[in-house]
């Protein structure tokens, strides 16, 4: 997937202010900045959550144009995408495995039978075999969390994206989450992944991004930009986490 030149503006608030990104299949790219700094935004754009102003994106060699892009092209970008998110954004009045269901049925046109199918399969990849008919409610956030992530899985997107998938956990859930991203990660998922977890990113990345004002600042290996990094904007962020 490559994104180019990204605009987006929010009244006289211009956030993001010509963002490049390149994930080569099956790697890992976290992005990281300060609050504030467009990286939601940015991913919102990528599967068109937010419509961005300009710049152009290719997913599985098909480009779109951000400023012209038409409803159709939209449906067929998004069927090779997948979005993990902050709040898990599960359907409170389904299961588990209905919720895993309804994208497969509904986007990828999956028969009933074929959908719980492979709904069983990412449950089992989750370890929440055992929560198949349980309502959101009646899991932990940690567990809510790794049934948007099986979701994702499902459709055997190109590209995952997660928006701060653990910032809204009660630490001790955090660990479970990062762990079963960690597993994704070795089996070859392409992931975007926009975290505050350092840790994380240090170890799990291919790539690291850091952006600023709606830029992005510097980029590079995990050991380039957390050990020797040449911007005085991103050693002042990283120095807020040591
Ligand atoms: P955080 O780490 O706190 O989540 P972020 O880097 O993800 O921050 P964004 O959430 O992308 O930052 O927000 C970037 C800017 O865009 C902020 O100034 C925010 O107030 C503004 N913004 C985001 N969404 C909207 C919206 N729907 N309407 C108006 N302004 C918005």
């Amino acid at each position: 997937m490559t994104a180019k030149n990204v605009h987006k503006r929010f009244g006289a608030n211009e956030v993001l202010k010509g963002v490049d990104l390149t994930v080569e299949p099956g790697q890992v790219i976290c992005i990281l900045g300060p609050s504030g700094s467009g990286k939601t935004t940015f991913l919102r754009c990528l599967n068109f959550l937010e419509s961005a102003d300009e710049g152009e994106l290719t997913v599985d060699g098909q480009t779109v144009e951000f400023k012209s892009v038409k409803k159709k092209e939209i449906l067929s970008v998004r069927r090779k995408t997948a979005m993990v998110f902050q709040n898990y954004a599960l359907f409170a009045n389904k299961t588990a495995k209905e919720n895993i269901m309804l994208p497969l049925m509904l986007a990828q046109k999956l028969s009933k039978v074929d959908a719980e199918k492979r709904a069983v399969e990412v449950l089992d990849k989750v370890s929440l075999l055992n929560r198949a008919d349980f309502y959101p409610s009646q899991l932990s956030g940690g567990q809510q969390q790794r049934i948007g992530i099986a979701r994702a899985l499902a459709i055997n997107p190109d590209v995952i994206l997660f928006d701060e998938p653990t910032s809204a956990l009660d630490p001790e859930l955090v660990g479970q989450v990062l762990a079963l991203m960690k597993d994704i990660a070795k089996s070859g998922v392409t992931m975007v992944v926009v975290t505050h977890e350092m840790q994380f990113a240090y170890e799990v990345s291919d790539k690291v991004v850091f952006m600023e004002g709606g830029v992005v600042v510097e980029q590079g290996t995990p050991d380039a930009l957390f050990n020797h990094p040449k911007e005085s904007r991103t050693k002042a962020f990283l120095s807020r986490y040591t």
